[in-house]
């Protein structure tokens, strides 16, 4: 066994990897691994989905139709290229064509644009797409830096960096949380962006589009809205609708607030995008692109026709009565005299109580899931400890939660974090309340 140490380096945790090769070398048979792999989804699925509040931003669990149907018989059938018989390379697919056209006309009904794309098994290839159709490399771009929630695909280190962009920062007001529009104006009139970068991982309130879109009209650049958080507050048209407002190209997460199974969606309505785009998609980016995970993302976009004004409404209400709690009791919220949020996140400031990484740590030994964040008063290189914890509402909405609920998560996490209880009594409350939330809402009976 070669156990692994600095001399063959691994960016994972080499302990973590050890565990499993000893495990590996040590199973008298191969089916034994394989138990241990179907032993760790059990356990993830009895701890996370039964015993845990979940309230990372990025999650949100699918409906019985949607996990279904992502495993079904048409996962394993290949059909890369475009629909249609001829436009595929294989025979055989006529009822994937139905599937895709079934899909991409729901997003489309949905979305309330003119085009849409399914195949991205990641919202990651959705920007990769965008950078790749709309600039050439060494083109100026901006986009917003991580403390303001930048996504790391719009950086240096994500896709815009493959690219080989040159990417300066849009200016942004730490108090108001949005677009410095004046200094956005000067900086952009020196620079002159191919592409503009809107939306965040960290995002609590909508952006200038109109305004920046006029601003970048001036050289041809375009606005490219990153609405992987956003896009179920977008279909819902509870959000700006960027592509209404002067965006080209909207991108976005279907497995976020948009509920669906993980992966991309790409929108737009200017025809004359429609083959840089799918060109980069296939045969670029996406070949075999899982044609079960296409069915599931149709039954999820039908379901967001059915409730999502109703299941999203609730999310963001969910949103303001929790970061309202959180304040009651002296923990400081991002944006407070703004109503908090206008999405499903609520972002404090727990500088005070160790920082993120560790309030996300000693919440999760509480069965409390959260994430540390980047908050406009760290600095980037503060990304392992940085100042903010982000909670998501998603997850807890799609299980019914409301608003007098929220008080109740507010006070259980505000006792961890200011040590007026311990994390093995909250673990045990925490687990009572999800024992009393157990059914998915705002979706089909199975
Ligand atoms: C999550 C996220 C992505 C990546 O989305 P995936 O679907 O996980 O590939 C891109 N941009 C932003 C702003 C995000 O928050």
């Amino acid at each position: 066994m070669t156990t692994i140490t600095e001399t063959n380096y691994e960016v994972h945790d080499a302990s973590v990897l050890n565990w499993a090769r000893e495990l590996i070398d040590n199973s008298p048979s191969e089916r034994l691994a394989a138990d241990e792999v179907v032993h760790a989804v059990n356990r993830n699925e009895l701890w996370r989905g039964r015993e845990c509040l979940n309230l990372l931003a990025p999650e949100a669990p699918t409906s019985p139709i949607v996990r279904k149907l992502l495993s079904s018989e048409v996962g394993i059938r290949a059909a890369e290229g475009h629909i249609g018989p001829k436009q595929r390379w294989f025979a055989g697919t006529q009822y994937i064509d139905e599937i895709e056209s079934l899909c991409m006309e729901l997003l489309k009904k949905v979305f309330r644009t003119n085009y849409a794309d399914h195949r991205l098994i990641a919202s990651m290839l959705g920007n990769m797409t965008v950078y790749a159709a709309l600039t050439e490399p060494g083109d100026p771009i901006m986009t917003m830096s991580q403390p303001f929630g930048g996504h790391s695909s719009n950086r240096i280190d994500g896709p815009a960096g493959i690219r080989g962009l040159n990417i300066r920062d849009i200016p942004m007001d730490p108090v108001e949380l949005t677009v410095d529009i004046e200094q956005f104006a000067k900086t952009a009139r020196e620079t002159r962006p191919k592409v503009v970068t809107l939306g965040a991982s960290m995002t609590l309130f909508p952006f200038p589009i109109k305004e920046m879109a006029e601003i970048v009209s001036e050289w041809d650049g375009k606005i490219f809205f990153d609405g992987a958080h956003q896009l179920g507050l977008i279909g819902a048209g509870l959000f700006q609708d960027p592509l209404k407002e002067g965006a080209s190209v909207l991108t976005g997460s279907a497995g976020k607030t948009f509920s669906g199974p993980q992966s991309g969606i790409i929108l737009w309505d200017d025809p004359e995008l429609t083959k840089p785009f799918t060109d980069t998609i296939f045969p670029a980016l996406a070949a075999t692109h899982q044609v079960n995970r296409v069915a599931a993302l149709a039954v999820a976009a039908a379901e967001f026709l059915a409730f999502g004004k109703e299941y999203m409404g609730q999310i963001v209400k969910n949103a303001k009565a929790l970061g309202k709690a959180f304040q009651n009791q002296g923990i400081t919220v991002l944006g407070s005299h703004k109503d908090f949020t206008e999405t499903h996140q609520v972002i404090l400031d727990v500088g005070k109580f160790g920082g993120g990484y560790h309030a996300a740590n000693q919440l999760a030994e509480a069965n409390i899931i959260t994430n540390k964040n980047l908050i406009p008063t760290d600095k980037p290189e503060d990304w392992d400890e940085p100042s903010g914890l982000r909670i998501g509402t998603t997850e807890i909405t799609r299980l019914g939660m409301k608003e007098d609920d929220m008080e109740v998560i507010a006070k259980l996490i505000g006792d961890v974090l200011k040590g007026d209880e311990s994390t093995a009594n909250t673990k045990k409350r925490i687990h009572e309340l999800r024992s009393t939330f157990d059914k998915l809402h705002y979706c089909f009976e199975e």
